[in-house]
């Protein structure tokens, strides 16, 4: 069973989906730690990476995401976000995509999400959603879980990493200004980051 370029582009334009649904939402949480703008970047940045799909190839099709990411989307979240699927892009196969393809494919791009923004978990940022996700995959992959499954564990793990930034002081990006009183907040990257594991089940149940 593997996926592929059709399955990669539902899964970015779900990822757009659950961004504009929750634009105001993402707004409101970069409202009280940072500059308010999140959900207006992410809408903007996607919406360019959606209008890009064409039936490329998976690698061509995740380049032109990143570009399209990269031009639009303004702020911390832009070439972070650009980052993570240039680099999914470069670790993806040529066909098709089984699913430890896709763990190395997320592992890639959190990587670079990690190389760009020097930030590690606890510092309450993106990181903190990616990597319990990114890991959810790579033990489904050792357990030889199906998609679904897989998928659906990398989302849970992905909501309760967004979760855990509400305690914690960042240290990164511009809610690290706020020092100890942005403890108490959800991070809004976090949140969109969740979004994107979101819009893997949904691109595979579609
Ligand atoms: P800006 O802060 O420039 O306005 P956004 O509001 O679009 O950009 O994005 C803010 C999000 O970017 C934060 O909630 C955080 O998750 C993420 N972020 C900021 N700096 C970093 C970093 N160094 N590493 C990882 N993620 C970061
Ligand atoms: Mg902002
Ligand atoms: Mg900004």
């Amino acid at each position: 069973m593997s996926r592929d370029s059709t399955f990669v582009r539902s899964w970015i334009e779900a990822f757009f989906d659950r961004v504009e649904e929750n634009q105001k939402y993402l707004t409101k949480l970069d409202s009280a730690i940072g500059d308010g703008d999140h959900g207006q970047n992410m809408v903007r940045g996607l919406r360019a990476a959606v209008q890009s799909l064409n039936d490329s190839d998976t690698r061509e099709t995740l380049r032109n995401v990143a570009m399209s990411i990269i031009s639009k989307t303004g702020g911390a979240s832009g070439p972070l976000y650009g980052t993570l699927f240039m680099e999914a892009g470069k670790t993806a196969p040529d066909g098709p995509i089984a699913l430890s393809d896709w763990a190395a494919m997320m592992r890639a791009g959190l990587d670079g999400v990690q190389r760009r923004g020097k930030a590690e978990t606890g510092e309450k940022t993106m990181v903190d959603a990616l990597t319990p996700a990114v890991e959810a995959l790579e033990s489904a992959v050792e357990q030889d879980a199906s998609w679904s499954d897989a998928l659906s564990d990398a989302a849970a793990a992905a909501k309760d990493g967004m979760e855990s930034t509400t305690p914690m002081i960042a240290t990164k990006g511009r809610a690290s200004y706020l020092g100890d009183r942005s403890a108490g907040h959800q991070d809004p990257g976090a949140t969109s980051s969740f979004y994107l594991f979101a819009a893997a089940v949904d691109a595979n149940e579609t």
